[in-house]
């Protein structure tokens, strides 16, 4: 029997009304995620993915924000159906989530004991006792040394990389099925992210649970994604494996964030062309052009790219490309001819 996605989001819209227009922040996303797979969400600031995240965990100030259209299923119950008392057990109990600054998530005024405790005390049910020595538990699980003392101490007496372990430790403490990972290391200095990109990616090993990891950083995704899903001025431009990324990337926009790297390895070595950068900037998100989003800065742009929107073309079950160069390589269109 085939496995049942643990995510599944399917044409999903959330606009902001601002005073200039609705700003179409997401518009129209579809993604799949597998129990115990990790997920890469990619795209330049401004591209809608960290806006998708908080619409998973309906996160999304309301207003100006509201999700106008689609479907998020977590293992098979829509996300969007449950009421706010529903939805606050499910967050931090079954999906959690992480940011890039994780000040902004702890609250400097209690001890972090204090915190991770709370989370066993509200979604486990445990006594006091019971939730500080799980507190203590979880600081060793991930790594910071003398938690049985420093599990007394105040986020500002950590590290910006010890607060981000402490973070996880939160977010994990209830086993949740689910992490998302917004950031997780772009305020973290070199070597203190290839740390906290290990730890995640024990601790989902250890859990079997499922990442999405929302990142700007191709080598963030080289190391911790199986799949990929490319996302540029609020729209899913392409959808793919990880080694389909570094070998047959098909929509000008992944080609030029590859193009625009340096080569980090074995992954990046498709040829020796020198590094480009992507013309322009990501267009306005509420004077929508009929035609394709990135035709201003594409290369490749033809007269239909400025006049018709391309679909998400399927190349093959794993591979979708919302390009009209991809149209003669297409099995179909997702969601209409070969939906998946
Ligand atoms: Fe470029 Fe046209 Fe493809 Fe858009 S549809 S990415 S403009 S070639």
């Amino acid at each position: 029997m085939a496995e049942t996605p643990i995510l599944e989001v399917t044409g999903l819209k959330t606009h902001f009304h601002t005073p200039e227009g609705v700003v179409r922040a997401v518009d129209g996303v579809d993604f799949t995620l597998m129990p115990g797979r990790t997920l890469g969400i990619l795209g330049e600031s401004g591209s809608g993915k960290s806006v998708t995240a908080l619409s998973v965990m309906r996160l999304v100030a309301d207003p100006p924000g509201r999700i106008v259209d689609g479907r998020i299923m977590f293992e098979g119950r829509d996300l969007l159906a449950l009421s706010p008392a529903e939805m606050r057990k499910i967050r931090g109990g079954e999906i959690s989530m992480i940011f890039q600054e994780p000040m902004t998530s702890l609250n400097p005024v209690y001890t972090l004991g204090d915190q991770i405790a709370e989370v066993f005390q509200i979604h486990e049910g445990m006594n006091r006792e019971q939730a500080w020595a799980g507190a203590t538990d979880m600081l060793e699980q991930v790594g910071i040394p003398n938690p049985e003392s420093r599990v007394d101490d105040y986020p500002h007496q950590f590290s910006g990389g010890m607060r981000q372990r402490a973070m996880i430790a939160m977010a994990i403490a209830c086993r949740s099925r689910l992490l998302i990972a917004d950031e997780p290391t772009t305020a973290l200095d070199v070597t203190i992210q290839a740390q906290i990109l290990d730890l995640l990616l024990k601790l989902q090993e250890d859990m079997g649970m499922a990442m999405m990891l929302i990142t700007h950083d191709l080598g963030v995704i080289a190391e911790t994604s199986d799949d990929v899903v490319v996302m540029y001025a609020g729209e899913v431009v392409e959808r793919l494996g990880i080694d389909t990324l570094f070998d047959d990337p098909r929509h000008p926009y992944t080609r030029g964030l590859l193009n625009s790297i340096p080569r980090l390895g074995e992954k990046f070595t498709r040829g020796k062309q020198p590094l480009e950068e992507i013309p322009g900037t990501v267009p306005n998100l509420i004077d929508y052009d009929p035609g394709c989003p990135f035709a201003a800065r594409c290369g490749q742009a033809m007269a239909r790219c400025h006049t018709e929107r391309p679909p998400l073309f399927k190349l093959n079950p794993a591979h979708y490309s919302k390009c009209w160069l991809s149209e003669a390589d297409a099995e179909g269109r997702a969601g209409v001819a070969a939906a998946g």
